[in-house]
């Protein structure tokens, strides 16, 4: 339905105001157009994914060798030539662009660890940035955030889009229906609409209906990401690409006060924590290493990779020792929404958690078996086992290296840790010139799209190649869509 009144304009509209709508709002601005951004979250909460990022993005050395690594991250999951080669030409350029704009890209000082797959072709390319001196909270989105406030781009906060406006007979995009108040707003694009408005991380029929091997996943970033994108696209008639690839899982807690999830210290692969930490699954057997450092979520499996398994519901198990060791959660604002936004202040000496009952605890393995609903007689062969291998320092299962501490005599606790995630991939595929296409391969008129929102990533992921990626995209968005005549 086209509206008889449209209650604003612009000639570019964005929706969703991350990394890919910053860099699609600012280069359509710099190319002469007038730019609305509409944005779900209220102010104070936009940006997303990045907003909570570890806050690198990438930055390539050469296109040849971006190219080549890209192609092997996809392994058989191929993209299409075209796609690389412009993913790859333009990764190249994002410094000089944030430069021009007046940034400061910083090299991370860890090279060459941030290599996620250095045994790939061509995975010299990778170098990571961040924006300023200091590395971490929030400093890069703060500097994507301000080269939009500093221009006359206006942005409507707590409006979210919600259905394209589709001319019934060219099939072009037209404008956005959005929400505000309570009410209906209908917002004219006299170019185009760019869609930047994130994944489908908190939106669990989704991630069941689309990620395989979780029943259920949480998000660690942004719960304003809903897959509204992947809702409008669909119905506008745009086919999905990368639907079953996303950054994790990771195990986490999660609990119903609080839309994300809280890292658990003994879980990460970096902090040595004493005392004995083991998870299991329902069946009271352990499943995997539990410090082992997974690439965003994939674990090698005869000779490829594959997504951590996580039998869900699934329980950190530990000692006395551990839980008097400090707090079990990192609260330091580093990254993650409930560290940054949330700012959850979790007690010095895990008692506020355990009398919430987050944490639950028994005098022995056979109580805290019956109060989380395992097989005691299980759980006390797999703790058994686990206290053998550790104290012989060699764990014959899953061969964990890290942590290989036995467990206390009693008490015990368990905290249920659920399948976690960064982000998905998936969303409507777009082509190089980040036009939304249909499923005969045809472009949508006036629709264009950026960042993980139908990102380029179908299989294995490098970190920092998100963010990369939503600048990339974004630019290449604004680019062509600023050059669509005004259709009015
Ligand atoms: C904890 C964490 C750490 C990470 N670290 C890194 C890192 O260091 N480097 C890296 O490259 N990647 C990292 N990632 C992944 C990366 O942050 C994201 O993939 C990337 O930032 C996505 O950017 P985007 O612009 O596509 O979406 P987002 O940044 O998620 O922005 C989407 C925006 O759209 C808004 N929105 C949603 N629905 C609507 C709607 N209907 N209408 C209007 N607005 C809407 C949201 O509120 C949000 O503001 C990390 C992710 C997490 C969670």
């Amino acid at each position: 339905m086209i509206p008889e009144k449209w209650d604003m304009a612009a000639d570019i509209v964005v929706v969703g105001f991350g990394a890919a709508g910053v860099a699609a709002a600012v280069t359509a601005f710099e190319l002469g157009a007038e730019v609305l951004i509409l944005e779900k979250a209220p102010e104070g909460q936009e940006g997303g994914n990045t907003r909570v990022a570890g806050q690198g993005y990438l930055n390539t050395s050469s296109a040849e060798s971006a190219a080549t690594y890209l192609k092997a991250l996809c392994g058989p999951y191929t993209v299409p030539d075209e796609m690389v080669r412009v993913w790859a030409e333009e990764m190249c350029l994002n410094n000089d662009w944030l430069r021009s704009l007046g940034c400061d890209p910083q090299e991370h000082q860890h090279q060459p660890v941030g290599i996620e797959f250095p045994d790939l072709p061509g995975a010299d390319c990778v170098h990571k940035f961040h924006d300023g001196p200091t590395y971490g909270y929030s400093h890069t989105w703060n500097r994507f955030e301000s080269l939009v406030k500093e221009r006359p781009i206006k942005v409507c906060y707590e409006t979210p889009g919600r259905e394209l406006i589709q001319d019934g007979a060219s099939g072009e995009i037209l404008g956005v229906r959005a929400q505000q108040g309570g009410n209906a707003i209908f917002v004219k694009a006299r170019k185009a609409v760019v869609l930047t408005c994130g994944g489908f991380e908190n939106n669990q029929e989704m991630i069941r209906n689309y990620l395989s091997g979780v029943p259920y996943c949480y998000t660690s970033g942004s719960p304003y990401n809903e897959g509204d994108g992947i809702s409008m696209a669909l119905a506008v008639g745009a086919k999905l690409w990368h639907m079953n690839n996303f950054a994790g899982p990771s195990m986490a807690l999660k609990v119903p006060e609080f839309p994300t999830t809280f890292s658990m210290q003994a879980l990460h692969f970096a902090k040595s924590v004493p005392g004995g930490m083991i998870v299991v699954g329902p069946d009271g057997r352990r499943f995997a290493d539990e410090k082992f450092k997974t690439r965003h979520g994939k674990v090698p499996a005869n000779g490829t990779w594959q997504a951590l398994s996580t039998p869900c519901p699934m329980y950190m198990l530990f000692d006395q020792k551990l839980m008097t060791s400090g707090p079990l959660y990192d609260k330091t604002p580093s990254h993650g929404w409930t560290q940054i936004i949330e700012r959850y202040d979790w007690s010095e000496d895990n008692s506020a958690e355990l009398r919430q009952g987050w944490i639950k605890t028994a005098d022995t393995l056979a109580g805290l078996a019956q109060s989380i609903g395992l097989d005691p007689e299980q759980l006390r062969l797999t703790v058994d086992r686990w206290n053998i291998q550790a104290e012989a320092g060699v764990d014959d299962d899953f061969h964990r290296a890290l942590m290989l501490t036995p467990f206390d005599e009693g008490p015990y606790y368990a905290i249920e840790m659920s399948p976690s995630m960064l982000n998905t991939q998936g969303g409507p595929q777009r082509n190089e010139k980040a036009r939304v296409l249909r499923p005969d391969g045809a472009a949508i008129p006036r629709l264009y799209s950026a960042g993980e929102l139908g990102s380029i990533y179908s299989h294995l992921y490098q970190g920092t190649g998100n963010i990369g990626e939503c600048l990339v995209f974004g630019r290449i968005s604004a680019r062509n869509a600023v050059n669509e005549t005004p259709w009015s």
